[in-house]
């Protein structure tokens, strides 16, 4: 064992970071990202950039005239790096939080802040719009650390610097900075390895098949070689670096781009490769096998915990969009449906069209529904689904998914009986009770209380018993109803005895 490792890290050599900006919407992200893209890419490279990939490469000059390279994801935005997270692989070593030195930390920065937390990875504080008049540094490092990010000389040892991404001012200084927390996190990779890394984005043109933008964390991908990621295989034939110049191999931390895959990588997934194509095989192989199992492992105390509670019912929903970047917006405008006895559960979101897998994937699970989003349903999981009595809904407008799902919600959720108020009385007076009957006089606050109403009887916002509206009058006369604003006698049949300052409240037993 001691041997190998030694043997590692021998071949292991430093690699460059990769960046990931956050921060609040307007704080000036892709000001940011636009200016390094446009001042850091040597021309001759940028030269061949027909469409932008979502992440880059630049070459840093530091202080004492070493040149070094930083990647760059160019996916502004929490949600982006959540999504990206979300298969618990690590795509960023390091983040840059921009706070604008205008309107210090906001909902997003603090969102921002969780999310670079939860990946734990270390982060650089971009104050940024000092060239604005209303700029202030001092009160942002203020407001950072009333919302606990302590800054360097204000209490922490967070590095921060001050910049105008708009006219580049600290930009270099921000530079130098990132490459000096790379290098105390003594970034490694070994170049002798197969490549590794993460899919950080990938879609299908109806032209030139699927391509996927991956970022190479370790090893070295070559030009024969295939990469394989959960199940899905390509061979690096079509074989781009972000510029979108062909190329022969790459290294760490280099974003690329390969042409060529059988399905649709997921965003987010963790990538190996190859020399040889059977051994690609296998390896995805076995994560159908691996994710089948995880899956059982997932579902099983969902089970468990339905048949505890019965009120709750489980809705698994399998998804399948035309894009990868659809399923995060699908999936948060599912999150925003709630039921208190229904819970949401998503156990596969993916591109592409709906497969047999999708489909064996819902019968594994009770009561699953599977939902297309601008994708067809194979032939073969058309027949399955018939068979297996699988529903499958296919939409091409989100709200109109949402919409559906609501009600799918609320017409699948257990039925529960709710008692509905129906209106209020405030007692004022009460006379003599017999045996389970009393006659007292109040005055409707709100609704309507009727003859022959169950009522609950309120002191001090605590139920103290039950009865029941006997006998209804208004101004001495018999009524069936009074409402808000009358003064009425009653006669109450309850075992409680009602006294002054007590509320009635009529209410009727709902099914819901
Ligand atoms: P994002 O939502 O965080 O990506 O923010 P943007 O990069 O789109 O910036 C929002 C607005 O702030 C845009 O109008 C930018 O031109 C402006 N902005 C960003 N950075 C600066 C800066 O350093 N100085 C000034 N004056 N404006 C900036």
């Amino acid at each position: 064992m001691s041997a190998d490792k030694k043997a590692t890290s021998r071949t292991e050599i430093s690699r460059p970071p990769v960046i990931a900006v956050m921060g609040h919407i307007d704080h000036g992200k892709s000001t940011l990202l636009d200016y390094i893209r446009k001042t850091r890419i040597v021309e001759t490279e940028a030269g061949g950039i027909t469409q932008h990939l979502s992440a880059y490469e630049v070459t840093h000059k530091t202080k004492d005239g070493k040149e070094q390279k930083i990647t760059f994801l160019d996916t502004p935005g929490h949600e982006a790096f959540s999504e990206m997270r979300s298969r618990g692989a690590k795509v960023a070593d390091i983040a840059i939080l921009v706070v604008s030195a205008e309107d210090g930390v906001k909902q997003q920065t603090k969102e921002a802040l969780a999310s670079i937390k939860e990946a734990n990875i270390p982060f650089i504080v971009a104050i940024n719009k000092i060239d604005k008049p209303e700029a202030n540094v001092e009160r942002t490092k203020q407001s950072l650390a009333e919302n606990d990010i302590f800054v360097e000389g204000y209490g922490g040892d967070i590095p921060y610097v001050p910049i105008s991404a708009k006219q580049g001012t600290g930009v270099d200084e921000l530079m130098d900075m990132v490459l000096l927390v790379a290098e105390m996190e003594d970034l490694r990779g070994d170049p002798s390895k197969n490549a590794e890394g993460i899919v950080i984005e990938s879609h299908l043109d109806p032209k030139k098949g699927i391509s996927a933008t991956l970022v190479i964390k370790d090893g070295t991908l070559k030009q024969g070689m295939y990469v394989v990621a959960e199940k899905s295989i390509s061979p690096v034939r079509i074989f781009e670096d972000f510029t979108g110049k062909a190329i022969s191999s790459a290294t760490f931390s280099s974003p690329v781009r390969v042409t060529g895959w059988d399905t649709l990588p997921p965003v987010g997934a963790r990538f190996t490769s190859f020399t040889s194509k059977k051994e690609a095989e296998a390896e995805a192989e076995t994560y159908t096998e691996k994710a089948a199992q995880a899956l059982i492992a997932k579902s099983s105390p969902d089970r468990t915990d339905a048949s505890d509670d019965e009120e709750i019912l489980t809705l698994p929903l399998i998804i399948k969009t035309d894009v990868a970047g659809m399923i995060d917006a699908i999936k948060k405008e599912i999150a925003k449906i709630h039921h208190d006895r229904v819970r949401i559960s998503i156990v596969h979101a993916g591109a592409g069209n709906i497969t047999e897998g999708d489909i064996k994937l819902a019968a594994g699970n009770k009561n699953a529904l599977v939902i297309g989003f601008g994708v067809k349903i194979d032939g073969r999981a058309r027949d399955m689904a018939e068979r297996t009595g699988i529903e499958i809904h296919l939409f091409d407008i989100i709200y109109k998914l949402t919409e559906w799902l609501a009600e799918e919600v609320q017409k699948r959720a257990p039925k529960t009986l709710v008692d509905e108020i129906t209106g209020k009385a405030k007692i004022l007076k009460t006379f003599s009770k017999m045996k389970n009957k009393q006659v007292v006089g109040g005055k409707v606050l709100e609704g309507e209380i009727c003859s022959g109403a169950r009522v609950k009887i309120i002191r001090r916002d605590n139920e103290i018993g039950q009865g029941e509206v006997a006998g209804l009058q208004r101004q001495k006369v018999d009524t069936k109803a009074v409402s808000e604003e009358d003064e009425f006698g009653a006669m109450i049949e309850s075992i409680v005895e009602i006294a002054p300052g007590d509320i009635v409240e009529a209410f009727v037993t709902v099914e819901r």
